[in-house]
């Protein structure tokens, strides 16, 4: 009998499984459908030899002294800070929008301490930030939200921003300085030797056993254990009793180039011209030294694999309604991007097992004392 069944192998499960196992002892069964572990964060080698993220590009950051050590115990870690260009009227400028962007784009020269005011003069003020669409034209206003996010947004989410939680949008800054990373979090990097390599170590426990290209479904009853962890989408879970939790999908074109590099920085963005939102050139991200070089387009789906909670509040309310469900099933535990339906990072999804896992052995020791 495993102590414990966990469905998907991606960081919810996987940090789960190595702290229930290497911290506590328990024995733990791994389960995940598809044919690997690592998530969608797993990375492969190509063909050619080159290090791709199949499920697109994953750029590791975090405020988190605590996760970035947790993580730093499978990992050796490359410095990585992502940049990511626009392109808009003809032009590649950085995105976060910024200094630079603004004087390119409008041939101006102004200063730091300028353009405050310039965006001042072009933002709609508004009373109540609600929807995405608010969060950027209440800051630079109606024509840079229209260059860079109205586009990109429709395109990725199939809705307009004024549709989705000002929480989507708020994920990209403004600044008035010339600072172009795309993130500004105290740990920025990349696992030395890639993303799966960093889950092989996580999962290496001897009491942790994976089973992989298995439906939880088709071993239940089969396989005894005593307690679940879910990290699957929830609606599934349920049978889909409440209807289905909109999951935005994107369907992935590698492609592989001759030359060295295919594009100046990790990432361009094209929020208005084509079907795709993005290309990520994963050498930039990888550090590695090859004669080819490989690309990745994202162009957005409604169907195919649960990528994006999509964040507005008719889908909270209906994830809420599973969420109650849940809470009437407490031998299962329900965590990560997809069971939580959060529009989480790897690094909140590793802080969001962490604590799942004090809670649990708190839970452990509170039964094991009864018993
Ligand atoms: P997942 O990685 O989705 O793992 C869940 C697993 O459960 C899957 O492997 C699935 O196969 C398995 N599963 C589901 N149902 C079953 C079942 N019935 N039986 C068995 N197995 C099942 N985060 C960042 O921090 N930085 C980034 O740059 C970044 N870029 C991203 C780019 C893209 C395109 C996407 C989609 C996400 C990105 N993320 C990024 C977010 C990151 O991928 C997630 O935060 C993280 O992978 C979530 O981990 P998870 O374990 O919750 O979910
Ligand atoms: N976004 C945009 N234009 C951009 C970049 C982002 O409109 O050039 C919006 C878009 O709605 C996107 C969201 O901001 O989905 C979050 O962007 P992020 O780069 O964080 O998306 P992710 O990497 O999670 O796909």
């Amino acid at each position: 009998m495993y102590d414990y069944l966990i469905v998907g192998a991606g960081y919810a499960g996987s940090v789960l499984a190595e702290r229930l196992s290497a911290g506590a002892g328990m024995s733990v069964l791994i389960v995940d459908k598809r044919p690997h572990i690592a998530g969608n964060a797993y990375d492969s080698h190509n063909d050619a030899g080159l290090l791709i993220h199949d499920y697109g590009p994953h750029i590791f950051h975090t405020n988190s002294k605590e996760v970035f050590d947790y993580l730093s115990a499978f990992t050796s870690w490359r410095s990585y800070e992502h940049r990511v260009l626009a392109r808009v009227d003809g032009q590649l400028v950085p995105i976060p929008i910024n200094l630079d962007t603004v004087n390119r784009l409008y041939n101006m020269n102004l200063k730091p301490s300028e353009v405050e005011g310039f965006f001042a003069s072009m933002a709609e003020p508004k009373e109540h930030i609600r929807t995405s669409e608010d969060v950027v034209v209440s800051k630079v206003g109606r024509e840079l939200y229209e260059k860079f996010f109205r586009g990109y947004t429709r395109k990725q989410w199939d809705l307009d921003p004024s549709e989705l939680d000002a929480s989507v949008t708020a994920r990209v800054p403004v600044r008035s300085n010339r600072d172009d990373r795309y993130f500004t979090d105290t740990y920025q990097a990349m696992p030395l030797h890639g993303y799966t390599r960093m889950f092989q170590r996580m999962l290496s426990h001897p009491k942790i056993h994976i089973m992989l290209k298995t439906d939880y479904r088709d071993i239940l009853g089969a396989i005894p254990f005593r307690k679940m962890i879910y990290t699957g989408p929830i609606d599934a879970f349920f049978d889909y009793r409440f209807g289905k939790l909109p999951y935005r999908s994107l369907e992935f074109k590698h492609e592989t180039h001759d030359g060295h590099n295919f594009q100046q920085v990790g990432t361009i963005n094209f929020p208005n011209e084509q079907a795709y939102t993005r290309i990520t050139e994963f050498k930039h991200l990888t550090g590695q030294k090859h004669e080819k070089t490989s690309i990745v387009y994202e162009f957005p789906r409604s169907e195919g694999d649960p990528y994006y909670p999509v964040p507005r509040k008719e889908n909270t309310d209906l994830y809420h309604q599973y969420q109650k469900l849940a809470a009437s099933v407490p031998e299962v535990l329900f965590t990560g991007r997809l069971a939580t339906y959060k529009y989480y990072n790897m690094d909140q999804v590793v802080a969001q097992s962490l604590a799942a896992y004090k809670k649990l052995i708190k839970e452990e020791r509170l039964e094991s004392a009864i018993a």
